[in-house]
C-alpha cells in the first residue's frame, strides 16, 4: 500500500477530482445528522481483514457519510460559527498533508514555520501589536486559551522566585467569556473571578476594576490573568479592551485576549475603533477557521513576549536537545521551533492554508471579504427592524444578529430550528439571551446574502 501503481494511480484521481468537485461547490447540500443505527444499516462495516477497495470507501464516504456531516460552508448555515474556507486554502490543505512536513521544529519544518511566521506577523501588525509578537498556529481557540493561560501563570509564577509555586491562580473573566476560558482554568486547576457584563455582554474597565479591587491580598496575590473577549460568542460584541488593559497594567497581571471569533474583523476598518487596546494584549488569540477563510483546524496565538511563551511550553528530553542548539551570549535565541509556544509537540503546519490564500490574494481580498459579511448583516438588521413579527435585541458590533419572534416559546424556535434544517433551508439554531430563548445569526460566509436573511425574515413569519 506504499508503492505508488496503476491502482494507486486511479484512486489518487478519484479523490482529488472529488476533493476538486466539492471545493467548487459555492451552494452545497446543507445535508444532516444521522442516527448511528442508521448510519450502520447503510454504510455498514467498513474495517475488514482484506479491505473494502478505495473506490467503495470513496463511495460510502460521498453517498453515506458526508451527507451525514452538516456543509458548515453552506451561505445559510448561520449557526455556531460557520466557516467559508477560500478555494486556495482548502486546495492548499490538500498539499500541507501530501508534503509530510513535520510542524514543531525549525530543523525539520523550517520552511513552513517561516510562512506561518509571515502570517501571524500580519495578523500581529493588524493588532498592532510590537514587532517581536511571535506565535503559534494551534488547533482552535480552546487550545490556545489554554496555551496563552499556561504562559501567563508561568510568568506569575517565576516572577515569585519560587514563592507561589503552590498556589493555586486566579484568572478574572467576564460572564460573556467563551465556555473555554473555565475550561482551560478546570484543565490548569486555577480559579475564576466572572466579572459582570453590561446590559450588551460586554465587560468593562470599571466592572474589572471594581472585581480586582474587592480582591483581598491572598486573592490579589492570586490573580495571574485577565481575559477579555473581543467579539462574544454569543452576541459578537467587544469588552472594553483599553479598560481591561489598565487594570491589568495597573496590577501587574498579564492580559489575555480572545478574538477567535471577533478578531478577524480587525482586517475590516468599519469596525476596528472598537479592537481599541487589544495592542496592549500580552496573548491574543485568533481563530482563522471561523472568520478569515481558512479550513479546520488552526488558531494563531500570539505572545507579545514569544520567550514568556517558549518558558512555560519547551518539552526536554534526551532526543530533542538536538533541536534546541544552546545560543552564545549575545547572539539571537535559538531556532524558532513552533512546538515551543504552546501545549502540543508534534504538529501539522496548519497556518500554511491560511498563508497560501493570503499571499495568493492579498491582504486587501481579505479586508473586503469581511467588510462583505459585516454590510450583510447591517442590511440584515435593517430587514429583522422592519419586520412586525421581529424584534432586535441590539445593533450589531460584529457579525451576529440576536433578534426574537414575538410571541414565541423555546419549544417553537426549536420546531422552526429543526423544520429549517429538514427542509434544507437553513440552519439556524436558538440560543439565550438572558432567561429568553432568541435567535442568532452568525455570519462570517462572503457568499451569505441579504436575500437569505430575508428568506429566513419571510419564513419566520
Ligand atoms: C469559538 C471560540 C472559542 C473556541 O475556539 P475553538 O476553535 O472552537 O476551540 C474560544 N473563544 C471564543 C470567543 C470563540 O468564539
Amino acid at each position: 500500500m506504499h508503492r505508488h501503481d496503476e491502482d494507486a494511480e486511479g484512486l489518487t484521481r478519484a479523490v482529488v477530482r472529488y476533493a476538486i468537485d466539492r471545493v467548487r461547490m459555492q451552494s452545497p447540500p446543507l445535508d444532516g445528522p444521522v442516527s448511528p443505527a442508521e448510519l450502520r444499516r447503510r454504510a455498514g462495516e467498513t474495517i475488514t481483514d482484506d479491505g473494502i477497495g478505495g473506490d467503495e470507501a470513496l463511495r460510502i464516504f460521498s453517498d453515506v457519510l458526508a451527507p451525514a456531516c452538516i456543509s458548515i460552508d453552506h451561505p445559510r448555515f448561520l449557526s455556531f460559527v460557520p466557516a467559508a474556507p477560500t478555494e486556495a486554502a482548502v486546495l492548499f490543505d490538500l498539499v500541507v498533508g501530501a508534503s509530510s512536513i513535520y510542524g514543531g521544529s525549525w530543523l525539520e519544518g523550517g520552511g513552513a514555520i517561516y510562512a506561518e511566521n509571515e502570517t501571524l506577523a500580519w495578523i500581529a501588525r493588524l493588532a498592532g501589536m510590537p514587532k517581536s509578537t511571535g506565535g503559534v498556529f494551534v488547533s482552535g481557540g480552546t487550545a490556545g486559551n489554554l496555551s496563552a493561560l499556561l504562559a501567563a501563570r508561568h510568568q506569575w509564577r517565576r516572577l515569585a522566585d519560587g514563592r507561589l509555586d503552590r498556589a493555586r491562580g486566579l484568572i478574572v473573566a467576564s460572564k460573556g467569556a467563551h465556555s473555554s476560558v473555565a475550561q482551560a482554568a478546570r484543565a490548569m486547576d486555577a480559579d475564576v473571578a466572572l466579572c459582570d457584563a453590561d446590559e450588551r455582554g460586554r465587560l468593562s474597565g470599571d466592572a474589572v476594576r471594581a472585581l480586582v479591587d474587592g480582591l483581598d491580598e491572598d486573592d490579589l496575590e492570586r490573580l495571574f490573568a485577565i481575559v477579555a473577549t473581543a467579539g462574544t460568542t454569543n452576541a459578537g460584541v467587544v469588552d472594553d479592551l483599553a479598560g481591561a488593559a489598565d487594570v491589568a497594567a495597573e496590577n501587574g497581571v498579564w492580559f489575555h485576549v480572545d478574538g477567535a471569533y471577533g478578531a478577524a474583523a480587525l482586517a475590516a476598518p468599519s469596525v476596528r475603533e472598537h479592537f481599541v487596546g487589544i495592542e496592549r494584549s500580552d496573548s491574543l488569540i485568533l481563530d482563522p477557521h471561523k472568520w478569515l477563510f481558512a479550513p479546520f483546524d488552526a488558531c494563531a496565538l500570539l505572545y507579545r513576549d514569544p520567550e514568556a511563551g517558549r518558558a512555560a511550553h519547551t518539552q526536554q528530553a534526551e532526543y530533542l536537545d538536538v533541536l534546541h542548539p544552546v545560543a552564545e551570549p549575545g547572539q539571537e535565541p535559538g531556532p524558532w521551533n513552533a512546538s515551543d509556544f504552546a501545549h502540543h509537540l508534534t504538529r501539522r503546519a496548519r497556518g500554511l492554508p491560511l498563508w497560501f490564500s493570503l499571499a495568493t490574494h492579498g491582504t486587501r481580498a481579505y479586508e473586503e471579504a469581511v467588510e462583505t459579511t459585516l454590510r450583510v448583516v447591517r442590511e440584515g438588521a435593517d430587514v429583522i427592524r422592519g419586520a412586525d413579527h421581529l424584534e432586535l435585541i441590539m445593533e450589531p458590533e460584529l457579525s451576529i444578529l440576536l433578534f426574537r419572534r414575538t410571541g414565541w416559546d423555546a419549544e417553537q424556535y426549536q420546531q422552526w430550528s429543526d423544520r429549517m434544517l429538514a427542509e434544507q433551508i437553513a440552519f439556524v439554531t436558538p440560543t439565550k439571551w438572558g432567561d429568553e430563548t432568541v435567535l442568532r445569526l452568525c455570519v462570517v460566509n462572503p457568499l451569505t446574502t441579504v436575500d437569505d436573511i430575508e428568506l429566513l425574515v419571510e419564513m419566520l413569519a
